[in-house]
């Protein structure tokens, strides 16, 4: 067990990492931010930021040795970085990371312990396009395998003949089939030391412009339905990789049943509720865990929770938020605002 009053490092200096900062310092941990950039919103509220690029070996030895224990909240924080922080634990590990950074590797890791997953093949060159519209058909999505997020290097293909225009790029690609779901819903865990898990009640989640607009809780009866598949993979994932800190799970409710779409090695825009809404924030039971506590209870705290994510522009109507007295308002300190940048959020209770 790390004891209160020790120093937490934290890789990448998001607004996850704010968060997260924010749920240590409430149970006594100091903690320290390692992020590129001058501006991270984690670091102005954290004890020490080191400013210094993910290659910077003697940095990272430097701010590895300067905490007990090390996680990440960025998933696209490169491999290498990890393997220099010597002999400070690190959760979750860097096999946890690995799958979940690149698409391909996460739903044949999922598929391989019996998940659905939407139909998909691995895009190198103009031919593998060709043949993926051939066998998957269109309509559908090509993705790149990496360091996508809200939205960002997607593009959709509604007729075969749209893709002809996309200029691959030498990128590493994948082309998934468009699912046909009723409702998008996810599965939030938290896997203790022990190998205990916990769950969250599962959001229903509305994305706009593939980025996360709206989450409630409790989700519709489609939803409902399939939260029990969805969970037992979910658990499947985490005791393989032998998973230790918060995980998230985003799944398409279909006719067929829960298709996984994509996981996260970190806590989760969908699960920000969970700080007005549960018993324990998933920022917390993060802490907890990586720290070797006990996990705390994760059940509703109020008949129903709604999360609306404040993207851009919609900052700006901070008086009519903070006006209404059920909304629980959280902005992130992010100085310049730009369309489709995550910007805060806003959470209310059913009583
Ligand atoms: P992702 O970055 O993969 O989570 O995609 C962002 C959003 O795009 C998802 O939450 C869905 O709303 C939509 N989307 C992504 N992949 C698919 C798919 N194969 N079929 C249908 N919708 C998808």
């Amino acid at each position: 067990m790390i004891p209160p009053g020790e120093v937490i490092g934290i890789l990448g200096g998001g607004q996850l990492g704010r968060m997260l900062a924010m749920a240590a310092q409430r149970l006594g941990y100091k903690v320290h931010i390692y992020a590129p950039e001058n501006d991270s919103v984690a670091a102005e509220v954290s004890q020490a930021h080191t400013r210094a690029s993910w290659d910077d070996a003697s940095a990272l030895a430097a701010f590895a040795s300067a905490c007990a224990v090390v996680t990440y909240e960025w998933e696209n924080v490169p491999i290498a970085a990890l393997k220099g922080l010597g002999e400070t634990p690190l959760f979750p590990s860097v096999r946890a990371l690995e799958v979940a950074q690149d698409r391909l590797n996460e739903k044949e890791f999922v598929e391989n312990l019996g998940g659905r997953t939407a139909s998909y093949m691995m895009i190198d060159t103009a031919e593998d396009l060709d043949q993926a519209l051939i066998r998957i058909g269109s309509p559908g999505i090509l993705k790149t395998r990496r360091e996508g997020y809200d939205g960002k290097g997607q593009w959709r293909i509604a007729y075969d003949h749209e893709a002809e225009g996309i200029s691959l790029a030498g990128q590493a690609l994948i082309y998934e089939g468009l699912v046909r779901f009723s409702s998008e819903f996810s599965v939030i865990l938290a896997r203790g030391q022990d190998g205990k898990c916990v769950f969250w009640d599962s959001a229903e989640n509305v994305h706009e412009h593939g980025i996360l607009a709206k989450s409630t809780v409790p989700a519709g009866p489609a939803v409902q339905a399939q939260i029990g598949d969805a969970r037992a993979l979910a658990q499947k994932v985490a005791d393989a990789l032998g998973y230790i800190g918060v995980a998230a799970f985003e799944f398409f409710a279909t006719d067929q049943g829960a298709v996984f779409n994509e996981m996260a090695p970190r806590v989760h825009n969908s699960g920000h509720w969970t700080i007005e809404g549960a018993a324990t924030s998933q920022f917390e039971n993060h802490i907890r865990a990586i720290c070797g506590l006990p996990l705390g209870e994760t059940r509703l705290a109020a008949r129903g929770v709604e999360m609306r994510n404040l993207i851009g522009d919609d900052v700006l109507d901070i008086s009519a938020l903070a006006a209404d007295p059920a909304n629980h308002v959280h902005l992130y300190g992010k100085g310049v605002v730009r369309p489709g940048r995550k910007m805060g959020h806003v959470t209310r209770l059913l009583a």
